[in-house]
């Protein structure tokens, strides 16, 4: 069975050496000292080694079940939910005043990726709740504020989001899912819902769906969507449970991988349903749930590549195949463990320099969320929307390529159910699927938020790399020659890439959009190497300070070296394709194919 360390020294060295969160001024931060981080990481920690990291084999063998219209989760999901309730870590950034304690989004973030790495199936219940109560506080009545976050916080009540329906998950525009209005003000909700996660279950009294319909009556197609509350079962005006409202599972999907999430087919037959937000409306408010929930995905990207590569680690210095070719380094045993092998080596670099990447680029992002959330920072918010598709995109993509690698390590071994290493493909594969598919996420970074706000978020962003480099050039010429200048060269890629839009899309909207996944990826590219460039400031920053871990930091210098050196210069190649337009994308024939 794979094993699961919580990577908290790294994510102190994130949140400390390099992001400095409790210098910073946003509101909240400077209560995040070493202490306060290391307390709630280590005790995050515990709970995903201790009790959700066991559960996740389990999760996989036995899946969830559906006897008598009720979904059983597998075993010991019930008792460890209980715990994580009883811990108050669902609502950790969620508002005091409905029982939350109002810490950061960075906070969360950060326990959230180790929930995720031990068990991304199990994680998603608590996580589809909150973004669920996310929509109700953003866009709630106060009626329905007090009805439904209290519960939704604790986790007595979970939530769901349901958009996809059989013949539309991206144009949702031809949803057919109906509501009809009532003469109390509510409405009665009619379709079917595919794929929804976390969609039923036994662990909480009452399961909160949002569900996206159109207004009977109300305009066509995306404009006629609004978006309802529907609770499994309905509230009376005492916030006690009443009847069951019209809402029923139709089947279990079989699916790939997170087993233990019950992924469900819905069925509303005239539910009752409240309108949430503005008739109309509903995309909007639905976003507010699916741009939190694209971080949070992004983020399973990152976790489970982080917990594929600790066990890779592990086999690679024990499996023993073969000889160094610069000599034996085991020379007493039959062979070399397979870590002395160079290409070994190759994979786990790949693997080590992701993973602390991404890591430093989901946490900044999420530094981005509170100081647009909590400091009312425009350019913040502006710059972490354009930075959402890239975070969820690349950090999927790049994720499941990396379990992939540490699947590779074991050889065969790795293909074989029994050492664990499949189910991180399996449930890192989904990531690149659900709350838009990467394609999708590529279309909407290169189709609407390059040019959002007159392209002026795309330009902070430039802005920073560069003053970043400058502010930096001055600095040990090694530093500059391994870090600053793979950074600018990647960075004018990326402007490269950006200016070929600017010419060749409009007069054929099909050369930018041949070119959107290239871009997204190197637009990833870029975020990871300015991190590494961050990192690598920070530490050997400590290591002139003399440090008291130099190995720490040592490694991280080498690592951000592989980084800049061995995966930052794929921009060049990812400009050269865009730089070929849709001509050969698009040059055959439908009929060919
Ligand atoms: C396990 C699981 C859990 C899920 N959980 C939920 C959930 O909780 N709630 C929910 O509502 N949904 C959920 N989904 C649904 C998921 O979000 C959709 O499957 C996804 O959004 C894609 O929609 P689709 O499957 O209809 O694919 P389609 O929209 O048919 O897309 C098919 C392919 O075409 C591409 N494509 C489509 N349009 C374009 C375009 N304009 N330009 C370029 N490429 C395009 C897509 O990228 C994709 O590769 C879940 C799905 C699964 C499998």
């Amino acid at each position: 069975m794979p094993s699961y360390t919580a990577p908290t020294k790294d994510m102190q060295f994130v949140l400390h050496d390099v992001l400095k969160v409790s210098d910073s001024d946003i509101p909240g931060y400077a209560d995040l000292d070493r202490d306060f981080t290391a307390a709630i990481l280590e005790e995050a920690g515990k709970i995903s080694s201790e009790v959700l990291h066991p559960l996740n084999t389990v999760g996989d063998v036995e899946g969830c079940r559906l006897e008598n219209g009720v979904v059983y989760p597998p075993t010991g999901f019930k008792d460890a939910f209980e715990k994580m309730k009883e811990g108050g870590w669902p609502g950790l950034d969620m508002p005091e005043e409905f029982g939350g304690q109002a810490l950061p989004y960075l906070v969360s973030t950060a326990v959230g990726e180790m929930f995720s790495a031990s068990n991304q199936a199990f994680t998603m219940y608590q996580g589809l709740t909150h973004g669920a109560a996310s929509a109700i506080l953003a866009h709630g009545s106060d009626d329905q504020k007090q009805t439904y976050l209290p519960k939704m916080v604790a986790c007595e009540w979970t939530g769901t989001m349901n958009l996809t329906e059989p013949h539309c998950g991206t144009d949702l525009g031809m949803m057919r899912t109906k509501a009809e209005p009532q003469a109390d003000g509510s409405y009665k909700i009619s379709g079917q819902k595919i794929f929804i996660s976390a969609g039923d279950h036994n662990m909480a009294d009452n399961i909160i769906h949002l569900v996206l319909a159109k207004i009977v009556g109300g305009p066509e197609g995306i404009k006629g969507v609004s978006l309802f509350i529907v609770p499994k079962v309905l509230v009376n005006a005492d916030g006690s449970l009443g009847e069951r409202n019209g809402v029923s599972v139709g089947k279990l999907e079989e699916k790939m991988g997170i087993h233990g999430n019950a992924t469900c087919v819905m069925n509303y037959d005239g539910a009752t349903g409240y309108l949430l937000g503005e008739e109309h409306k509903g995309m909007r408010a639905m976003f507010t749930m699916m741009n939190e929930a694209r971080l949070g995905v992004g983020m399973q990207g990152l976790a489970q590549a982080d917990a594929a590569y600790q066990n890779a680690v592990i086999y690679a210095k024990d499996r023993l195949q073969g000889r160094a070719v610069t000599g034996a380094e085991n020379p007493s045993g039959p062979a070399d463990p397979i870590i002395v092998h160079p290409d070994i080596r190759r994979s786990l670099m790949d693997q080590k320099s992701f993973t602390e990447g991404a890591r430093a680029f989901a946490f900044w992002g999420a530094t981005l969320i509170d100081q647009a959330h909590r400091a009312g920072d425009k350019a913040a918010d502006g710059l972490i929307s354009l930075l959402t598709p890239v975070i969820k995109g690349f950090l999927t993509d790049q994720g499941y390529d990396m379990t992939v690698q540490a699947q590779q390590v074991y050889g065969g071994h790795g293909y074989i159910e029994e050492w664990g290493m499949s189910q991180y493909t399996r449930d890192a594969r989904i990531a690149m699927i659900y709350e838009g598919a990467n394609g999708v996420q590529a279309l909407d970074l290169v189709g609407r938020k390059l040019a959002q706000d007159g392209g002026k978020h795309v330009m902070a962003f430039f802005e920073l790399v560069k003053s970043f480099c400058k502010e930096n050039a001055g600095d040990d010429e090694t530093y500059v020659r391994d870090f600053i200048e793979p950074l600018k060269k990647a960075s004018k890629d990326l402007q490269a890439a950006g200016m070929y839009f600017m010419q060749n899309g409009m007069k054929n909207p099909n050369n930018a959009l041949a070119g959107s996944y290239d871009f997204m990826h190197m637009f990833g590219h870029v975020c990871l190497g300015l991190m590494w460039a961050r990192m690598g400031k920070a530490a050997l920053a400590a290591l002139a300070e003399g440090t008291s871990d130099p190995e720490f930091y040592k490694a991280k210098v080498l690592t951000g070296r592989y980084y800049m050196a061995r995966r930052l210069p794929a921009t060049a190649l990812h400009l050269s394709r865009i730089e070929t337009g849709a001509e050969t994308v698009m040059g055959l024939d439908a009929d060919l194919f």
